[in-house]
């Protein structure tokens, strides 16, 4: 039961990983949630920076593509500026929007890594699809009812994760 919600890693935020050991891992691609992953849910980072990020990504062979579970006018609105791909709906923690991305754009489990801010959306999708998943903190504490109920769950799971695998912890990368 615990492992469904175990992350195959800990990162501080989506920003720290880094192309290298994406692709010592055999990963090209990215499947990041949106909301306080890839942006803010405020959206307090800049765009710029973003779409510099992205294109470092792409410059050493990383692909970004948006998997999310909010609507499809909300996500187009948010990566309009970004150029780049996405599937919206992805009804997290069911794998179904996982698999459809792989089928869309015709990708293996083991060339994809699933990043995500939740563990009982992100990385319990991730899991449901036996793929690696990365956790990563927040970008920005939110006040969604939803999210809060999510958090308080999490912190539970966490501690047990934790207990059961005692070198999960934060890290500043991949390994
Ligand atoms: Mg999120």
């Amino acid at each position: 039961m615990l492992a469904t919600f175990k992350p195959t890693w800990m990162v501080e935020s989506l920003y720290h990983v880094s192309p290298e050991r994406l692709k010592k891992n055999g990963i090209n691609t990215i499947l990041t949630d949106l909301d306080n992953t890839l942006i803010p849910w405020n959206n307090s980072i800049g765009t710029q920076k973003i779409i510099e990020w992205l294109s470092f990504m792409k410059d050493n062979g990383i692909n970004v593509i948006v998997v999310s579970n909010n609507n499809p006018k909300r996500v187009q609105i948010a990566v309009s500026d970004l150029n780049i791909p996405f599937v919206a709906r992805a009804l997290k923690p069911l794998n179904s929007g996982i698999k459809r991305t792989l089928k869309r754009y015709n990708l293996s489990k083991s060339e994809v890594v699933m990043v995500g801010d939740q563990l009982m959306t992100d990385v319990w999708a991730a899991n449901n699809c036996k793929i690696k998943s990365i956790w990563v903190k927040p970008l920005v504490e939110t006040d969604l009812l939803v999210t809060r109920f999510n958090r308080f769950f999490e912190t539970i799971i966490y501690r047990k994760l934790k207990k059961k695998y005692p070198d999960l912890n934060w890290k500043e990368d991949i390994n």
